[in-house]
């Protein structure tokens, strides 16, 4: 057995969850939203499984995706990309940051972290052979810092992962600090694989800064993204790798013997999502700010001292500052078995030096749902009230 994966938890979404379901509590942990999602999709899935094709696909993915890709970022995000030598299609953003790692790690090759980090990366870049170097972020800025990034990378980083909008953290890298982290890449010579599967969730007018389009960078970042979360559909595991021909080639090898291909329907819907007006994207987004609002004014008055969230489905809360002297891990189990409201405890997302008095809650949910959570967050505080 490889004592990698023996030796590991299960992951805090998947155990948050599976109480949440046992104890019957109302589910703030995992990130996935309660709404239907986008009719038009699931439509598109329903003709596409009924008419188009159910065999495998192409290993790099249906054309029309290929190029629905390419052009949303350019519709979107200014990047020019060549559907036929720089997409690939992969089983969720989850498989693309396994084909990236496995792909472009090799034994001994040091890899950057930036804590808080997402569950997948630390084991993966192990499974690789790869020697972490972690960077470490806190709230409540959550900032790189030039002196941060000068401790961590060395001359034998071959690679960074680099997650932007951040989950857990809901921060963006504002543009300097994306510059800092680019430039150093420059000079080391490293690869960027930016998960940027939250890309489309950020809020009050923000802007998402793809970091392949900072100088420098175009021809060494790998660039992730997921339908999942473009279209509030979790469970579809629809993802992509944008890259170099020459990144894009490797990627393709080992997405070859991970999933060799994903579901083709599912790929047609996401083509015909990608396609939306922008309209759609500006009201999921508006819709999604709202139940942020909505979740963070609940627990203000809860007397929870809220963490502010730029992007993703989450918000934070600070413990200590809500005056809650608890850890971030007793206060999720408190919360979840004798409040009934699953959380996620922050510190689960480093592998050193955790940040432990913050706790993570998703607001992708309905107002009832919300209402709920806030209701039973209330009752949790009063169990730590002194
Ligand atoms: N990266 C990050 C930062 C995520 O938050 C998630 C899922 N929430 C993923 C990757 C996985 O995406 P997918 O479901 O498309 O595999
Ligand atoms: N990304 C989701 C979250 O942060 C979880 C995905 C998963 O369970 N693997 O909650």
């Amino acid at each position: 057995m490889n004592p990698i994966y023996a030796e590991m938890p299960t992951t805090i979404f998947e155990a948050m969850s599976a109480l949440a379901r046992e104890l019957g509590a109302i589910n703030l942990g995992q990130g996935f939203p309660d709404a239907r999602g986008p009719e038009s999709v699931i439509e598109a899935a329903v003709t596409a499984l009924r008419e188009g094709s159910n065999q495998y696909p192409p290993m790099p993915g249906l054309p029309e995706l290929r190029r629905a890709v390419a052009d949303h970022y350019r519709r979107h995000q200014d990047i020019d990309l060549d559907w036929t030598s720089e997409v690939t299609i992969t089983s969720g953003a989850t498989e693309a940051l396994a084909a990236a790692i496995l792909a472009l790690v090799r034994p001994g090759d040091e890899v950057l972290l930036i804590q808080p980090m997402y569950d997948a990366y630390l084991p993966l870049v192990l499974r690789a052979g790869g020697v972490p170097r972690f960077a470490r972020l806190a709230p409540p800025d959550w900032r790189i810092d030039a002196a941060m990034l000068d401790a961590a990378f060395t001359p034998a980083t071959r690679l960074v992962i680099l997650n932007n909008p951040v989950n857990p953290s809901a921060s963006l890298f504002d543009a300097a600090s994306l510059a800092l982290l680019a430039e150093r890449a420059v000079a080391h010579d490293a690869v960027v694989i930016s998960d940027e599967v939250w890309e489309h969730l950020v809020f009050d007018g923000r802007r998402h800064l793809p970091i392949m389009a900072l100088p420098g960078m175009r021809d060494r970042t790998v660039k992730i993204g997921s339908a999942g979360k473009i279209f509030s559909l979790t469970g579809w595991k629809v993802g992509w790798m944008c890259a170099s021909p020459a990144l894009s080639r490797v990627l393709a090898k080992a997405h070859q013997f991970l999933t060799f291909t994903t579901p083709p329907n599912l790929q047609a819907a996401a083509a015909h999502g990608l396609a939306l007006p922008d309209d759609y994207f500006h009201e999921m987004r508006a819709g999604y700010a709202r139940s942020r609002d909505r979740l963070a004014a609940g627990l203000a008055d809860a007397g929870y001292r809220v963490l502010p969230s730029a992007g993703t489905y989450f918000l934070s809360v600070d413990l200590p500052g809500s005056g809650i002297a608890a850890d971030d891990v007793t206060f999720a189990e408190i919360a979840v078995r004798e409040a009934g409201v699953a959380t996620i405890p922050v510190s689960a997302f480093y592998a050193e030096d955790a940040v432990r008095g913050v706790v993570r809650l998703c607001f992708a949910k309905q107002d009832e749902t919300i209402d709920a959570g806030i209701a039973r967050m209330a009752i949790a505080r009063g169990l730590f009230e002194s």
